[in-house]
């Protein structure tokens, strides 16, 4: 069977934080806020894969009120989910993401993303496809306020 999920995510950009991306450092003077490393991609995708998985949400299975995920990589939550998903058979045969923010430019990093990315989920890259977009000026994504991610995710299992 197919299985699809949906994720999305968004994070305030505050200096003094390292800006984290599908677990790349990305050279930028803020970063977003959050309990754990604020990487929205990750966030984003974990949720489309427990969405397809029907394993509920990311806050559930890694709540920010835990002193464990303080400051923690978000690949883990990656790796953890794909763990459990795989005790249930479920197999991950595509990624798509768009991540939103008007600054810093991310393609160039994309490359590297994508390879960390594969990494965690033990695909290769090409089964991972992200995309940029800006917010055209617009709210706070716009003003460089926040960072935001959409993910589907397609599973057979
Ligand atoms: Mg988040």
């Amino acid at each position: 069977m197919t299985r699809t999920g949906i994720g999305y995510d968004l994070h305030r950009l505050v200096s003094g934080r390292n800006f984290i991306l599908g677990g790349v450092r990305i050279p930028f003077e803020m970063g977003p806020a959050g309990h754990s490393d604020g990487d929205v991609l990750s966030h984003a995708i974990c949720d489309a894969l427990l969405g397809a998985a029907g394993m509920g949400d990311i806050g559930s299975h890694f709540p920010d009120s835990d002193p464990k995920w303080k400051d923690a990589s978000s690949l883990l939550f990656l790796s953890e989910v794909l763990r459990q998903m795989t005790l249930s058979s479920l197999r991950i045969t595509h990624v798509d993401a768009i991540v939103v923010a008007e600054r810093p430019k991310l393609g160039p990093y994309f490359p590297s993303i994508r390879e960390c990315l594969a990494r965690t989920l033990a695909l290769s890259a090409d089964q991972i496809n992200l995309k940029a977009k800006t917010h055209e000026g617009l709210g706070a994504i716009g003003r460089g306020e926040a960072i935001a991610s959409y993910a589907i995710v397609t599973l057979e299992g």
